[in-house]
């Protein structure tokens, strides 16, 4: 099998594993037991948390664990809005969100929030200064991705975090795809609040965090137990916690070399296919763009029948984000950089991993072209053009 779809989730590192594996047996206290055998539960879930804040340059009590990207961006977007009613009921985003934050924007709707969808440009990016004429008296929160799930295009993160502070605007940035891949200070670049979900980086699923800044006062979410100082109740998936520190400790390591090994294969991937494939376009930017993503569109071709023939060839790759696929409606990112229908219905997107090898870049190449050819065979407008 070669596996090219790594924003939908990565395998777990074998060091990830095997740091988890006590934490089911021997070590299976409850953290908030009062027993010494508790203590050392406490112990290595406050070091995961200290090593998560240093990643990106914040205070432990800044960071809560939850269940992942979708919690997180639940949390930070309804607990702002919630906090912040009296304050003002306007939202801004963008409309290349993950559904995460989208379909919460939605439901914040039905609850008499009014969501401004910032448009993006043909890479998939924001402009600044609509986001900033955007902003009103009573605008609480801007919440834009850090880079996008499908087309992996970067935003000027910085920028958007400058203009919310000036304004007194809360910022929340969905960083799933981009923590680990991209250097992260939420200090410099003025982020309020950020989720992060384990899976995506070579830890377990059902895991991630949020981090809050510690002027933001966010309501608890979950509501029970203590944990997580009161803001988020449910005794801890401290497997999956250390799972997660174990990943962040790893990804730290190999950060550089992960960095070129992927750009190489992005970049690889990229040029064969531009000159090797007539009638493609790859979507997203080129300069500010996830080291591992190639998104790319075939004229002349459903993207769903080129993904089951590579499937049969023992590929994996997606059409849009795996949660959409199941939907089989041309997906809003594509539709918001403003491919007409017909290209974007022959697009899959290629997201690599770590463990694949130029090897396997070539090899993918190899099948791709043929397959890509064979599909064309059954359009008339192809065959026209080819006379
Ligand atoms: N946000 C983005 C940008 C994602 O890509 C994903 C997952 O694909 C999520 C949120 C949801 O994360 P989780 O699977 O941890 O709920």
């Amino acid at each position: 099998m070669i596996y090219l779809d790594h924003a939908a989730t990565t395998a777990v590192h074998p060091e990830v594993m095997k740091e988890m594996i006590p934490y089911f047996g021997e070590l299976y206290a409850n953290p908030s037991g009062v027993y010494e055998f508790s203590e050392d539960v406490q112990e290595i879930l406050r070091r995961v948390r200290q090593k998560i804040a240093d990643s990106i340059h914040a205070e432990p009590d800044e960071i809560y664990f939850t269940s992942g990207g979708t919690e997180s961006d639940n949390w930070a977007l309804i607990g702002l809005a919630e906090g912040l009613q009296e304050k003002g009921r306007h939202i801004i985003t963008s409309c290349i969100e993950h559904h995460a934050v989208l379909r919460t924007c939605e439901y914040l709707e039905t609850r008499g929030y009014e969501v401004t969808y910032l448009p993006v440009d043909g890479e998939g990016k924001i402009s600044v200064r609509q986001l900033e004429r955007s902003i009103r008296p009573d605008t609480i929160l801007i919440s834009i991705m850090f880079a996008n799930n499908e087309i992996g295009t970067i935003q000027p993160v910085s920028k958007i975090g400058q203009i919310a502070r000036r304004h007194h605007v809360f910022f929340h940035t969905d960083a799933v795809q981009a923590y680990l891949h991209e250097k992260i200070d939420v200090r410099k670049m003025q982020i309020d609040l950020m989720s992060v979900s384990s899976h995506k980086f070579q830890g377990p699923k059902g895991v991630g965090f949020l981090f809050v800044r510690r002027e933001v006062s966010l309501p608890s979410f979950m509501h029970g137990g203590s944990q997580e100082r009161r803001k988020r109740a449910g005794t801890e998936n401290v497997a999956g916690i250390v799972g997660m520190g174990k990943a962040v400790a790893v990804g730290e390591r190999m950060f550089q070399e992960n960095h070129s090994h992927l750009r190489k294969m992005r970049d690889y991937l990229i040029k064969r296919i531009l000159t090797d494939i007539p009638y493609c376009r790859v979507n997203g930017s080129q300069k500010e763009r996830l080291d591992g993503n190639v998104n790319v569109s075939f004229q002349f071709l459903e993207g769903e029948s080129l993904i089951i023939l590579l499937d049969m060839e023992g590929i994996c790759v997606s059409g849009g984000s795996a949660c959409a696929s199941s939907e089989h409606t041309v997906s809003h990112v594509l539709q918001g950089i403003g491919l007409p229908e017909e290209i974007a219905r022959g697009t899959i997107r290629i997201t690599l991993g770590v463990e694949n090898t130029m090897e396997e870049m070539e090899n993918f190449i190899k099948r791709l072209i043929p397959l890509v050819s064979q599909l064309r065979e059954f359009s008339d407008e192809y065959q026209k053009l080819k006379g």
